[in-house]
């Protein structure tokens, strides 16, 4: 603006110098003047020229340019033919016009050397020779030719500059034009480079703005009127095609992005594009319905497309398309062959993003589920209760494995008669906890068990049962039939041991991939196996610790620790509560007849007719070598007194085993002791049911006694 202005002042200063008089060079303000005058005059034709030699550059309206130019030529003549003072300004000018158009330092030193040589030729010819003179000719060629240099020197840069900006400004349209992707791939190459960068690969997340920009570039060299990109991508039971972008001229009659499409609505043609993996010219849509393209809106009628272009973007493999370009155009056959190879060459790289995206999306689900295996493997080692670490990595699990349905079973029974309990549930209704079922009324199970032992394989993949799974008995309790589509089972086996199963199952065909199976459940079920074991190991160790190897009775420490329990119960809520103690009768004679394993089979038959008859809230003890203890709960003397004769009778009636004298039988004596009937002091029960059952021995033994019967007897020696 500031500049153009100067230069209009500079044009009008000039048309004055045409009329500058010749006597007024003679003062010294006339000569300042001049000199100014010719400074300005240089300026602007120096300016002038530029523009010309960039004619893009709007520094200057084009009137005016001609205007500047009209200027100088006529100023130019006037020198020439005379009119001003001096005939060198005419060579001059004409050095400064030609100088700053061609702007090469080379043709600026020649005209600086023409220049002087005209003005030497003068000089000689007029033989005006003065010192003085000589000294102002040389003075004035040499800023002339220092001014020249300068002015080349910033011309050239200038003109790089600009060079360069224009080149940025209109790179990939000039690329797109001069490129022919038919004979020059690796020039199209080039360019995509330069559109990827600029769409900005590394932001995977942000596919669709980076497909819009790839579609922006295919646009410019392949014009469409709709171009759309349907991404392939993992919906809720099978693969899905996604619009992902689109560009287009008719917007509103275009479904939105992230529109998926439906097969079941009816195949589209980019379904089937997809499914034939190959590229598909439609030159005339005809009457065929937009709808069909899958990309239109029902209600889009009124859009002509007539000519379609599909081009499948191929996986790696080439086994399957991980998307589908399309491209449509409003008049037939708009396509032409080189058209249709160049969409062919930018699908290419469509697929070469999409699959970048792909894996780094893949790397990100990794990622997540990385964090959720860490998670399981803090809970796995978070407790010894197998039941309470299964409900706490189920849940967890299903961050990680789609399954709908999912089981747990411990192994539990003999060897001969293996059974399982089931420890954890998900999906499933969960009252089926703690059942247990024997394990060849399991078809999975059975056949999973099977194949273990003859192959030692451990897992089992069913990836669509169809509608059979109601008829097989996948696992034999009314709460877990569940027809499922597909199944996968995992034996827990650990120390050559089969202790366990897992179960996943989902309501849809093929739920588990094999990334699923093999990446992330293998792992973790090896671990889940292991702490199965160990919890399995620590219930065991329990179990041994608590109860007694012969009969499997609690043993004496476990059965105090139980009664202590129970008076501390007692203290806060006094209710009824018996202790019966009892002694098998002249033991030793068995043992001293018949051996002491014939002994412990007494014993053992003892142990299992009192767990036959005590309840389930009781607890029964092997209190001694052959003495037993039971603890009744919410039982007075008379519930206690008859419990006890049951049990004394029913042991007098069985038969223990046979022996080479016939059968052996037994007797019990037993002592009874209540609280609060007998005595309020909790801690010396079991003291007095002692002396109750010796009050059974010294009254002929194979009896009940109450506490309240050797209460009445002093105390006496038993007879042997
Ligand atoms: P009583 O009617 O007075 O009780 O006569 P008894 O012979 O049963 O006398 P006592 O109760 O004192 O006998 C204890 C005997 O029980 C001693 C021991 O030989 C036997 N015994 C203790 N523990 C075991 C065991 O684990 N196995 C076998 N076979 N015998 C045992
Ligand atoms: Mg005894
Ligand atoms: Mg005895």
């Amino acid at each position: 603006m500031f500049v153009d202005l100067g230069l209009g002042l500079y044009a009008l200063l000039a048309c004055l110098g045409l009329f500058i008089r010749p006597g007024l060079i003679d003062s010294t303000w006339s000569l300042v003047a001049l000199h100014c005058w010719i400074a300005g005059y240089l300026f602007l034709v120096f300016r002038v020229s530029y523009d010309f030699v960039f004619s893009d550059s709007p520094l200057l309206p084009i009137p005016f340019r001609f205007i500047a130019l009209g200027v100088i030529f006529v100023n130019f003549v006037m020198q020439l033919t005379g009119g001003a003072r001096s005939n060198f300004w005419s060579a001059y000018y004409l050095f400064a016009v030609v100088f700053a158009a061609l702007s090469h330092l080379p043709r600026a030193a020649l005209m600086v050397l023409a220049i002087l040589s005209v003005e030497l030729f003068s000089l000689l010819i007029t033989r005006q020779f003065d010192a003085a003179q000589w000294q102002t000719y040389a003075g004035f060629g040499l800023s002339l030719a220092g001014f020249s240099l300068a002015t080349s020197f910033i011309m050239d840069y200038v003109q790089r500059e600009a060079n360069q900006v224009k080149d940025a400004h209109d790179r990939l349209v000039a690329k797109a034009e001069a490129v022919n992707p038919l004979t020059d791939p690796a020039k199209l190459e080039m360019l995509m480079q330069e559109s990827r960068q600029a769409v900005n690969l590394s932001t995977a997340q942000d596919l669709e703005a980076s497909l819009a920009g790839l579609l922006e570039m295919t646009s410019r060299l392949v014009p469409a009127h709709t171009y759309a990109v349907f991404v392939k991508e993992r919906g809720e039971n099978q693969e899905v095609l996604v619009l992902r972008a689109c560009r287009t001229g008719s917007k509103d009659t275009i479904v939105p992005l992230g529109t998926v499409l439906d097969p079941a609505a009816g195949k589209t043609r980019i379904d089937l594009c997809a499914e034939r993996r190959l590229a598909q010219y439609i030159p005339d849509l005809a009457d065929t319905p937009l709808q069909t393209l899958g990309y239109y809106r029902p209600d889009a009628g009124r859009v002509a497309v007539r000519s379609v272009m599909l081009i499948p973007l191929l996986s790696k493999d080439q086994e399957s398309a991980v998307a589908v370009l399309a491209a449509d155009r409003l008049a037939p056959d708009e396509f032409d062959s080189q058209a249709q190879e160049m969409l062919k060459h930018f699908a290419a790289f469509f697929r070469q993003f999409i699959e970048k995206t792909r894996m780094s999306l893949d790397l990100e689900t990794k990622a997540t589920h990385f964090g959720a295996l860490h998670d399981i493997s803090t809970d796995l080692s978070s407790s010894l209760n197998f039941r309470e670490i299964m409900d706490k990595v189920t849940p967890r699990l299903k961050q990680v494995v789609p399954f709908d349905l999912c089981a747990c079973f411990l192994r539990t029974g003999t060897d001969a008669m293996p059974q399982v309990e089931v420890i954890s549930l998900d999906g499933y209704v969960r009252s089926a906890i703690g059942r247990s079922f024997p394990l060849e009324k399991s078809a999975v199970l059975a056949f999973m068990h099977k194949h273990w032992l003859d192959r030692g394989t451990t897992t089992f993949y069913t990836a669509d049962y169809g509608d059979r799974s109601k008829d097989i008995v996948l696992f034999p309790l009314k709460e877990l039939q569940i027809p499922v589509r597909s199944l996968l089972g995992r034996l827990f086996i650990a120390n050559n041991e089969f202790i366990g199963a897992f179960f996943l199952a989902s309501l849809r065909p093929d739920a588990f991939s094999s990334y699923h199976r093999d990446y992330l459940l293998d792992t973790l079920l090896n671990q889940v196996s292991l702490v199965g074991y160990n919890s399995q190991l620590h219930q065991r160790i329990e179990d041994l610790a608590r109860t007694d190897g012969l009969t499997g009775l609690l043993n004496h420490r476990t059965f105090m620790e139980m009664l202590n329990a129970k008076y501390r119960e007692l203290e806060r809520t006094p209710r009824p509560f018996s202790i019966l103690l009892m002694d098998i009768d002249k033991f030793k004679l068995v043992n001293d007849k018949y051996g002491h394993p014939i002994g412990d089979i007494a014993i053992k038959a003892v142990g299992r007719i009192l767990q036959d008859t005590i309840r389930g809230t009781d607890f029964v003890a092997r209190y001694g070598g052959e003495e037993f203890a039971v603890g009744m709960v919410e039982t007075d003397r008379n519930g206690a007194k008859l419990m006890a004769e049951r049990i004394r009778s029913l042991m007098e009636k069985t038969v223990v085993t046979r022996v080479s004298d016939g059968e052996l039988k037994c007797t019990l004596s037993i002592g009874v002791v209540s609280f609060p009937e007998d005595t309020d002091d909790r801690a010396g029960l079991v003291t007095m049911a002692d002396e109750a059952l010796y009050h059974a021995k010294r009254n002929g033994r194979n009896r009940v006694s109450l506490y309240r019967d050797a209460l009445k007897e002093p105390a006496q020696p038993v007879q042997p």
